[in-house]
């Protein structure tokens, strides 16, 4: 590779970026990454960890409104949106600057600098530097899209810009019915905002299970969120101080601010993938095969510019498992089935697996168990909540095909449950499972009796 600058050129500092960068050198690679933004990327910026930190906040008002029920008496609390902003941004400046270290203290030369491909082993940085590559590997993420073009949506905000707001809006509007959007849905509810949720489909979080579906929803009216499907916001005007958002429908709704969060197109604008002769896959991504190839041999994509499974563990291991195939002698494809996923709504949501619809179509017979139950916790608060645990078992195998968590902890106990599932756990040691008590988890290992039973016909 001596004919080469380096051995390898990430493009992009985000969750997979990094990762690739760090293992290939530490398996011995030349290794340059250029990052046009901030270290660390979406999760890290204006992703995960920043969402989490909002939701966190968001969560207090319902810890104090149950506090009363358990005896405690609180002066009426009051919350400082620009407090919880500059505390959150001095935790995300210091984690970029771990990210940063971290990789110095690997061996990888950082550009601070965007970059685009010239050819299948040449990057261009942005004074116009040109690095040769043995390996080129495009990780450069997604971005927050709009959907159609309506007039007046430069007036709306993307996660992106709701993360360094100013103030905090006293009405929102969202449009979308995706994770992102249940979310922030829920931190602007929990923080004191008026919300108002649109949504074009029949029904919010498509891809989950219809119960979880369904239970989410109706918890989040219970608490104040004005949820419209089947409805889109056609305009925005601005006017008087605030926004007013146009329906289908004719309906108008006016807020201090729209924030849309309609899905994230992987970033493959402008990177001079034409140049190089990088092939874009049906899903709008990168198309690479299992060991994250592109259509050209010497360049390579991971996370979310691929349009896989978006999500930071995702992204993490795909750039790990590229580093190992190219530089650690250990050819590595990454399997995506069973990979467990949250909602960090109010209630939250874990899963992982079949739905019950994927497995009535998958299985020759589905069995299904589901519990809705009153938490203890809720007992004494009285807050008015249920939690739902529901299990998608495989009638032939007995094997558990799919766990769907609702309520308070549902995060928790779905990463645990992934490894009984990534196993191959069968619904018989579920139940030789025994149970901790006092707790909402319980209730996955006592379940007993099939709420449904579905037999494929032969036919489908
Ligand atoms: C609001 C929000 C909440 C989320 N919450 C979760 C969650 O709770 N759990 C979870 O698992 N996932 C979550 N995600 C998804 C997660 O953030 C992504 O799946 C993950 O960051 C993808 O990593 P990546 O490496 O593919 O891309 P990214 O992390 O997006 O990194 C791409 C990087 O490339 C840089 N870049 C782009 N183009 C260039 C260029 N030409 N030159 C140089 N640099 C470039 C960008 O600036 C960026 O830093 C969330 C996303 C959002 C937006």
């Amino acid at each position: 590779m001596a004919d080469f600058d380096v051995d390898l050129f990430v493009i992009g500092g985000g969750s997979g970026g990094v990762r690739a960068a760090r293992i290939a050198s530490q398996h011995g690679a030349r290794v340059m990454l250029a990052e046009e933004y901030r270290m660390g990327g979406t999760c890290v910026i204006r992703g995960c960890i920043p969402k989490k930190l909002l939701v966190y906040a968001s969560r207090f008002r319902g810890e104090f409104e149950d506090a009363a029920g358990y005896g405690w008496t609180l002066a009426q609390p009051s919350f400082d949106w620009p407090t919880l902003i500059a505390n959150k941004d001095k935790e995300i400046a210091r984690l970029e600057a771990a990210y940063t270290s971290t990789l110095q203290k690997a061996g990888v030369d950082i550009a601070k600098s965007r970059a685009t491909l010239a050819d299948p082993h040449t990057v261009v940085l942005g004074d116009g530097r040109r690095v040769r590559a043995a390996h080129i590997l495009i990780a450069t993420g997604g971005v927050p899209g709009y959907g159609d073009k309506i007039p007046g949506i430069e007036h709306a905000i993307s996660s992106n810009e709701a993360f360094h707001l100013p103030q905090m809006p006293r009405r929102v509007l969202i449009q979308g019915g995706g994770y992102i959007a249940i979310e922030f849905a829920g931190i602007f509810s929990g923080l004191g905002a008026q919300v108002t949720l649109v949504y074009r489909g029949e029904n919010i979080l498509r891809g989950f299970d219809d119960d979880v579906r369904h239970h989410v929803r109706t918890d989040m009216e219970k608490h104040g969120i004005k949820v419209i499907t089947s409805c889109k916001v056609t305009a925005i005007e601005h006017a008087a101080g605030h926004l007013s958002a146009h329906l289908t429908g004719g309906n108008h709704i006016q807020a201090d601010c729209v924030m849309f969060a309609v899905g994230r197109p992987p970033n493959v604008d402008n990177l001079g993938l034409q140049q190089a002769g990088v092939a874009i896959g049906k899903n709008g991504g990168i198309a690479v095969d299992e060991y994250s190839r592109s259509s050209v041999a010497s360049i390579y994509a991971v996370g979310d510019v691929t349009n896989r499974v978006n999500l930071t563990p995702v992204a993490i291991r795909e750039g790990h498992a590229f580093a190992d195939t190219v530089f650690g002698g250990k050819p590595t494809a990454v399997n995506h089935t069973n990979v467990p996923t949250a909602v960090f709504s109010d209630p939250e949501v874990g899963a992982v697996g079949l739905t019950e619809a994927q497995a009535r179509s998958h299985c020759l017979h589905t069995d299904i168990y589901k519990a809705m139950f009153r938490p203890l916790k809720a007992t004494l608060s009285g807050r008015d909540t249920t939690v739902l645990l529901k299990l998608v078992v495989d009638g032939v195998s007995g094997r558990v095909v799919g766990c769907h968590v609702v309520g308070e902890g549902a995060a928790e106990m779905i990463q645990l449950a992934a490894v009984a599932i990534k196993m191959g756990a069968t619904k018989a040691d579920f139940d030789a499972t025994i149970a901790l008590h006092p707790t909402s988890a319980e209730e996955l290992v006592t379940m007993r009796t099939k709420s449904a039973s579905y037999t494929r016909a032969a036919a489908e």
